[in-house]
């Protein structure tokens, strides 16, 4: 594709965030669910296969893009965006690692938007520690029987299929982990609704007991031994579009509250022309600038192939607390107003204490970023 049919594609892309789904999303907040029409639009635009490749029926773009659209979307709706995005994930999955036949059965479903998809690995019992992950696989016959229960999973309730992480080995550790393609359709999975303070379900949160689920022996999609690597590799590119989401929310709620300031007025003058008001939106500018830089620095080193734990964790970090830090302020900067439901600032604040979990929680997040930084101690001179 030339950079300009790119450009278009980006256009249209914002087009269908600003408008349709911006204007959904504060129903969404207040608990009505995206009606499939939203999915069937999202696969229009191509969003559940931008980095599947075009002979397989998707965009063909790579990491970047994917990115671009993940802070597009998240500055209209967080949920549908990662809604949209874990979908996409494992349509990439499936291209990468299924057998054909596999490819064939479900990628047209996936991209279509007629199935949604989510990637379980959190459980009742395990979140930050994977290695307690207690689903467990065992070799049947022709196939694998899954038993164990997932939770708090992205497009949980409504999913059609799951990359489910499962042990197969409890004597293996992390490396007994596999990843198995479940048809949530399949007889012993139930599924259920995940609702909290902040609406769940543009997000689709929801959970599955799997009891006695049969799965072929081609769903096994990434083996033990490789899966454990293949999921922390794709959760460090993750890091990196949940900071790209949380600078999209940033920067729309830094462009909700200038725009109010220009319209409301207090004391005679309009609030942007109050020395004091404005404080507050050049700082949270400077700082949205500042986790922009180091989630394209992120973003450029996954594109192409270098290490990036260090900058991805870097970036997730700093971006959710810089959420966290200005979406309140932001919010106050614009009254009573910036609370009612048609602004984004309320949904993109609670959506903050999402992203400070998802894909690695923030707390070990840092432990992580100090051990990477400086790995050798060094010697001090005899
Ligand atoms: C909306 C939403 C969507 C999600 N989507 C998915 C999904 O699609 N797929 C999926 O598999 N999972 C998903 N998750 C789960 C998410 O990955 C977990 O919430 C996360 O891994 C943390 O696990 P936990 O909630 O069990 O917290 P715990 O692991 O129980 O941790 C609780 C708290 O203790 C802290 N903590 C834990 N261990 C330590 C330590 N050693 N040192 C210091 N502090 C520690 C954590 O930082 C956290 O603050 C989702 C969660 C949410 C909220």
């Amino acid at each position: 594709m030339t950079e300009r049919a790119r450009e278009l594609w980006l256009d249209r892309v914002r087009e269908f965030a600003q408008t349709r789904v911006a204007q959904a999303a504060a129903a969404w907040s207040l608990g009505a669910h995206p009606s499939p029409d939203f999915y069937a639009d999202a696969a229009q635009q191509g969003l559940f296969g931008i980095e599947v490749p075009t002979e397989l029926g998707g965009v063909g773009f790579g990491f970047a893009e994917k990115v671009l659209v993940a802070e597009i979307l998240a500055a209209a709706d967080f949920g549908f965006a990662m809604s949209v995005i874990n979908t996409q994930n494992i349509a990439l999955r499936l291209s990468i690692s299924a057998p054909d036949a596999v490819k064939k059965r479900f990628l047209p479903d996936l991209l279509s938007g007629r199935t949604s998809a989510c990637t379980a690995l959190t459980e009742p019992g395990a979140g930050s520690d994977l290695a307690a992950v207690a689903t467990t696989a065992k070799s049947s016959g022709d196939g694998w029987v899954l038993n164990g229960e997932k939770s708090w999973i992205i497009n949980g309730r409504h999913a059609g299929l799951a990359l489910v992480f499962a042990q197969t080995d409890k004597t293996a550790g992390l490396s007994g982990l596999g990843a198995f393609l479940v048809d949530c359709s399949s007889d012993g999975v139930t599924r259920y609704a995940i609702d909290s303070g902040f609406s769940q379900t543009s997000i689709g949160t929801g959970g599955f007991v799997l009891s006695e689920v049969q799965v072929e022996r081609d769903k096994l999609i990434v083996p033990p031994g490789l899966a454990f690597r293949t999921i922390m590799e794709e959760i460090n590119g993750a890091r990196v579009y949940v900071a790209a989401m949380c600078c999209g929310m940033l920067d729309a709620a830094l462009e909700t509250a200038t725009s109010y300031g220009h319209t409301r007025s207090a004391f005679g003058r309009k609030l942007k022309d109050h020395q004091a008001w404005r404080q507050a939106l050049g700082e949270a500018e400077t700082e949205l600038a500042a986790i922009k830089a180091l989630t394209a620095e992120a973003t450029r080193r996954i594109a192409c192939g270098q290490d990036a734990r260090l900058a991805a964790t870097q970036a997730k970090i700093a971006a959710v607390e810089a959420g966290q830090r200005h979406l309140p302020v932001l919010l106050h900067a614009m009254g009573a107003e910036g609370l009612r439901p048609e602004h984004c600032l309320a949904r993109h604040l609670g959506a903050l204490q999402t992203a400070a979990l998802a894909d690695g929680a923030n707390a070990l997040l840092k432990q992580q970023v100090a051990k990477l930084s400086r790995p050798t101690i060094p010697t001090p001179e005899a």
